[in-house]
């Protein structure tokens, strides 16, 4: 985790890039990390701890996941909603924790109303709640659709998706060890109910 800087005397801790830091000399800067900062009781600066202030920073890495990939972004109070071509995600920064928290949008057969997407219905996304920059949720984001939209074209057929051959693979060794739980959960539940066809089993 990136250390956040503090100015001698001072009680606002700001990101290394932040302008409040421009006129002070490195020497001087005090680094630690945004919960020990918390915990001296500090606070996050309103200008180097927001989403805004990321969005102009790492425009450039940004926009590459923009152009020419269907998505598009806009900011609105301090998060940023995310339009793809099959979903809508809201992301949210925490300047305590210095993370960004990813949330989906429900599943719905409504289209994605873009015009005014905070007033949409979201879900925490389980499997990356956390990020530590905006580029790091668009590229999470950016794989997680283009894989659901190349399942939903295939039918769920791993075989036909236009993925790569390792991550095929990984996929399949991941289904297959799946079936081999559900098959060993449905075998545990015939026996309990019925504990004589233990005594069958040849293994
Ligand atoms: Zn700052």
């Amino acid at each position: 985790m990136r250390a956040m800087i503090i100015l001698p005397g001072r009680t606002i801790y700001h990101e290394q890039c932040c302008w409040h830091l421009r006129r002070s000399q490195q020497k001087n800067w005090i680094r630690m990390s945004p919960k020990q900062a918390e915990g001296c009781g500090f606070r996050a600066c309103k200008c180097c701890g927001t989403t805004r202030f990321h969005l102009t920073s790492e425009p450039k890495a940004l926009n590459r996941f923009v152009q020419g990939k269907h998505m598009e972004y806009k900011l609105l109070g301090n998060t940023v909603y995310v339009k793809t071509e099959i979903s809508c995600w809201s992301i949210r920064y925490l300047p305590r924790k210095f993370i960004y928290s990813i949330y989906h949008r429900n599943a719905s057969p409504e289209p994605v109303n873009f015009a005014h997407p905070e007033l949409e219905r979201y879900h925490c996304q389980a499997d990356k709640r956390d990020a530590h920059t905006l580029e790091a949720c668009f590229q999470y984001i950016h794989s997680h659709d283009a894989y659901r939209k190349s399942e939903l074209e295939c039918g769920g057929d791993i075989r036909r998706m236009n993925i790569s051959p390792k991550y095929r693979q990984q996929l399949m060794r991941k289904e297959r060890r799946r079936q081999h739980r559900r098959i060993n959960a449905l075998f545990a539940a015939l026996e309990r109910e019925h504990p004589k066809y233990a005594a069958l089993a040849c293994c």
